[in-house]
């Protein structure tokens, strides 16, 4: 349709000059007429796949998306692009919907998102059916399998709909998530016809994966918004309770924060949302209810307030930062009452009410070793990435010099004398209570529970009253991940002993275990910015932070204008590029990676204006 070939198209209107990992191969067999299933990770740049080949194909790519936000996101870009695209979903008035379909039929759409809801319906069957539809391109493909969390009966609908066709179109597929078993759905009840299925790399290179267990969270997060003020970032808290807390103190302390979680109004939800998109405000404080369809790719850091509850979150939730592929910070800030939390929330999880014992059981066991392997992870000093890769079936190089643990040190802390207090009191006191009531016990808190349960006549009353409470939690941590010691999953948290426990009381038993290394405080300098682009590493120089801001400002003034987010008018990589390149003519500013003829035509002359000067 464009008659371009595929890496015209690239270069032109995406202003990209090389494929990524898996695109390329995806995209021939979709141009030979072959199904495809792309499994690929967040940000590892699925929607040009089935992009590319629609705009070189005669005829329409019908995109199936599960969420508005998305489907406006991207249209957004197409348009941005220069790339004729339309939505067809709910968020449309009447009269709108009918005005796009009506161009959909005049041809005026390479590319046309639709609602899955909307497939069936008269309206659209009736252009459906006269209308020439060489793709149908289903994102999110995961959504049919009843085996992940996201199932969407309405997903269902799309091989009716295909079958329906007087011609059966090219069907590709593309999904994140990697499991045997939802890979196997999407193949059988999409019915795709000898796919070329292809997984490229869970790893995110340019994510830095850390943990931390500070003392005080709050302090640590001040701290990080603080040294990156100018950056994008979300906050994610367990709780409703914690994202109010910690979005109001930021407040308070004068940053700009937002907020998200379920108990908020959905026209607060949006509106908060929005703010964060299109950078009104630079923190999103929120519970894991945030973060579906958020396609927003420049955001520097996520922030787990704490841990959550499996690795699947995990790694979805971290992975919402740095998807333009820049280098962006997922930090874990641990503490050992997240056990419990996550805990409780298993054990309460109404969606499995409705289960047969049975599998409820299984269910209920499956999430708890989940939960273990995500505790692990915190307590893990082998590489961060490792772990990560591992987990999900893949290997990595054991040291990839980008996470906390290739970077620090470790010690191996004798903590023999604290694992004997901690099961000598929780045997003293008849293995009747919680870890906070032990805890405080060995601490010689004088509280009025403690006196109530008469835990001040424990043996072990202040017992570590020197030893710090963070690093009380693990040395309780490691006990219980060592078995020497078990939470009951009832009412109440209840620590209990095990079979194993005994042996830690003999003469001639010892426990180590590995724990950072005090750091001495440091004077955390600003991170300069890395582009990688053309393969080489490309660095913002500090002298050129002011033309960055200047380009910035830019971008903001132009996408307040066009009622768009910021990262939809260029990338962060694409400024900071700009600032390398610092182009003075329009050869050299479309050298700048992100910048294809129709974005140097609407904006080329304006940034150059300022890269001119500089
Ligand atoms: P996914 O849908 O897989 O999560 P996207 O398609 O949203 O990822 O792509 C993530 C980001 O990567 C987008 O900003 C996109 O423009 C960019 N991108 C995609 N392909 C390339 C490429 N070949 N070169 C450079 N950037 C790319
Ligand atoms: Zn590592």
């Amino acid at each position: 349709m464009y008659n371009l070939d595929k890496q015209e198209i690239l270069k032109k209107y995406f202003g990209y000059d090389s494929f990524r990992e898996g695109q390329e191969k995806l995209i021939d067999s979709i141009l030979k007429g072959q199904d495809v299933l792309g499994i690929m990770p967040t940000g590892a740049g699925k929607s040009m796949v089935y992009q590319i080949p629609a705009l070189m194909m005669e005829g329409i790519t019908l995109v199936i998306s599960p969420l508005i936000s998305l489907m406006k996101d991207q249209v957004s870009s197409l348009n941005q692009a220069g790339i004729s695209a339309a939505y067809l979903n709910s968020s449309l008035t009447v009269n709108q919907y009918y005005k796009a379909l009506q161009y959909a039929k005049a041809g005026r759409y390479p590319i046309i998102y639709v609602a899955p809801e909307r497939l069936l319906t008269d309206s659209f069957l009736e252009f459906a059916l006269q209308a020439h539809i060489s793709m149908v391109a289903v994102d999110e493909a995961h959504c049919v399998s009843q085996w992940g969390q996201d199932f969407r009966p309405s997903y269902l609908k799309i091989v009716e709909f295909i079958e329906r066709l007087p011609k059966r179109p090219v069907v590709s597929a593309f999904t994140a998530t990697a499991t045997k078993e939802v890979r196997d759905d999407i193949i059988d009840i999409l019915m795709l016809q000898e796919p070329e299925v292809l997984t490229t790399g869970f790893d995110r290179s340019n994510l830095f994966f850390s943990v931390q267990t500070p003392k005080d969270r709050y302090a640590c997060v001040k701290n990080y918004v603080e040294l990156h003020e100018e950056e994008s970032g979300i906050i994610y808290c367990l709780t409703r309770k914690l994202v109010e807390e910690v979005c109001e103190k930021l407040t308070k302390d004068g940053y700009s924060v937002t907020r998200y979680h379920a108990g908020l109004s959905d026209a607060e939800r949006r509106n908060n949302q929005d703010d964060f998109i299109y950078d009104r405000c630079r923190i999103m404080v929120a519970t894991n209810a945030f973060g579906m369809g958020i396609d927003k790719s420049d955001v520097r850091y996520v922030i787990h307030y704490n841990m959550p509850k499996n690795m699947e979150s995990y790694y979805q939730e971290a992975g919402r930062a740095g998807r333009d592929g820049e280098p962006a910070n997922c930090i874990l800030l641990y503490g050992g009452q997240d056990v419990v939390t996550n805990q409780l929330f298993i054990d309460n999880n109404q969606e499995n009410q409705e289960m047969d014992p049975v599998t409820r059981q299984l269910v209920l066991e499956r999430d708890r070793e989940r939960l273990r392997q995500m505790t692990f992870y915190c307590f893990t000093h082998e590489c961060l990435r490792e772990y990560i890769l591992r987990y999900f079936g893949e290997y990595g190089a054991n040291y990839c010099g980008n996470c906390s643990n290739c970077l620090s040190e470790f010690e191996e802390a004798d903590v023999t004398k604290e694992a004997r207090a901690v099961i000598g009191c929780v045997k003293a006191a008849r293995q009747r209570y919680g870890i906070n009531v032990i805890l405080d016990t060995l601490r010689g808190a004088n509280t009025a529970k403690i006196r109530q349960y008469r835990m001040d006549e424990n043996p072990y009353y202040n017992a570590c009253s020197q030893v710090p409470v963070y690093r009380l939690r693990q040395i309780f941590n490691h006990l219980l991940l060592k078995g020497y010691l078990e939470l009951t999953n009832d009412e109440y948290t209840i620590v209990k002993l095990t079979a194993n426990s005994g042996e830690l009381l003999s003469e001639d038993a010892a426990l180590t275990m590995k724990m950072a290394k005090e750091q001495p405080k440091k004077t955390v300098e600003k991170k300069e910015k890395v582009s990688k682009s053309g393969g080489t590493a490309a660095v913002l120089k500090e002298e050129d932070e002011p033309l960055f801001q200047r380009l910035r400002q830019l971008r903001t003034e132009i996408a307040r204008l066009e009622k768009v987010p910021p990262y939809i008018v260029f990338s962060d990589k694409s400024l900071v590029h700009m600032c390398i390149l610092k182009p003075k003519t329009k050869e050299e500013m479309l050298r700048v990676t992100g910048v294809g003829e129709h974005k140097y035509s609407k904006y080329g002359e304006k940034f150059m204006e300022i890269t001119r000067e500089a």
